[in-house]
């Protein structure tokens, strides 16, 4: 089985061709950081145009790389939500009319779905196992028992951790996208420079609170008394704590015993460190995607269109785009 999937639900315009087998034939990514960056941050009407502009162009660069043609690949999947809408139509429109085109399945997949079996094409992980699902809208603890199959343990009470990654990058304007560029800044940083929140340390379960540490961090920017790598080490170093401890506590309520960390905040390599602490610690394998498929991408898009072509769950040409799709709920 191939796959061709489609990613147009924020700034990165993708197309990839995935198989059955798990291989990637091809995964091309075009970040729109250029368009954006002088704004501070996306702007959807950007995003869309710029979508509009690059796909079909895309689409043919993914098939030539994968040595197919259009005619050869088995299903169209597509990120059908959340995200922003314009670019989602965009992305949506053009599997539909390919799938009708070519009469082939289309199949509209939940982004968030795509990051959460990522680990299935890249590592073989089988079900059930424990997700940590971190990105710029989101930070979950799910339990995964299948394909559709999610169980929230735990999520965030206000912001997302990519969100707060972003929010420290701003203050200290760093430029986007913000969570790199903490990365980047905490290199040589002091990770105990100062005492930083963790709101709701000691407390059972799964759910996260980062807007503490958000405004102890601005006050310490404000007073202008630290080294940018300072404040974004000891930042990073207190998400990598929280986060910890809660994988903690889900490890211990859950009978799951396997750990995938997805979405973009997975990319980072300070965090990876930790969660690979972790899994020695615990005698426990935590799988982390590379780099390049945490962050926006259509072959994680793909493979999740293969997984739900291979349960019979195509959709009809009739499905509309969904700027919020709860994985849960
Ligand atoms: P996503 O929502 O899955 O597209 O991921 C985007 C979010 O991940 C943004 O908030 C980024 O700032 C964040 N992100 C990407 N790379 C890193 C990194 N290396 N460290 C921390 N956050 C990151
Ligand atoms: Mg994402």
């Amino acid at each position: 089985m191939k796959i061709l999937g489609i990613e147009t639900s924020c700034d990165e315009t993708s197309a990839a061709v995935v198989t059955g087998e798990r291989e990637i034939l091809s995964n091309i990514v075009r970040s729109q950081v250029k368009e954006h960056s002088v704004y501070g941050g996306v702007v959807p009407e950007i995003a869309s145009r710029a979508h509009i502009e690059f796909l079909d162009g895309i689409i043919l660069r993914a098939l030539s790389e994968a040595k197919l043609r259009l005619d050869e690949i088995d299903g169209i999947a597509v990120t059908a939500g959340p995200g922003l809408i314009g670019g989602l139509i965009v992305g949506v429109m053009e599997a539909k009319a390919l799938a009708s085109a070519l009469g082939k399945p289309f199949i509209a997949v939940n982004h968030l779905e795509g990051h959460a079996l990522t680990a299935r094409l890249t590592d073989d992980v089988a079900f059930p196992y424990l997700l940590l699902l971190v990105s710029g809208g989101h930070c979950q603890i799910l339990h995964v028992g299948g394909v559709g199959k999610y169980e929230l343990l735990g999520e965030t009470l206000d912001d997302a951790v990519g969100e707060s990654f972003d929010k420290l990058a701003k203050m200290l304007g760093l430029g986007i996208p913000g969570g790199p560029q903490v990365e980047k800044m905490a290199r040589g940083g002091n990770a105990q420079a100062f005492d930083l929140p963790n709101p709701l340390q000691g407390r059972k379960g799964c759910d996260f609170s980062f807007s503490g540490l958000k405004t102890a961090v601005k006050k310490i920017v404000d007073e202008g008394k630290h080294t940018p790598s300072d404040i974004c080490a000891t930042f990073q170093h207190k998400i990598r704590e929280i986060l910890l401890e809660r994988l903690r506590n889900a490890l211990e309520i859950s009978p799951a015993q396997r750990v995938v960390i997805a979405g973009g905040v997975a990319a980072n390599l300070y965090l990876r460190e930790g969660f690979q602490a972790l899994a020695a610690e615990k005698n426990i394998r935590i799988s982390c995607p590379p780099v390049a498929l945490c962050t926006d991408n259509a072959a994680m898009i793909a493979w999740a269109g293969v997984e739900k072509l291979r349960l019979g769950q195509a959709d009809g040409l009739d499905f509309k785009p969904r700027a919020r799709w709860p994985l849960v709920g």
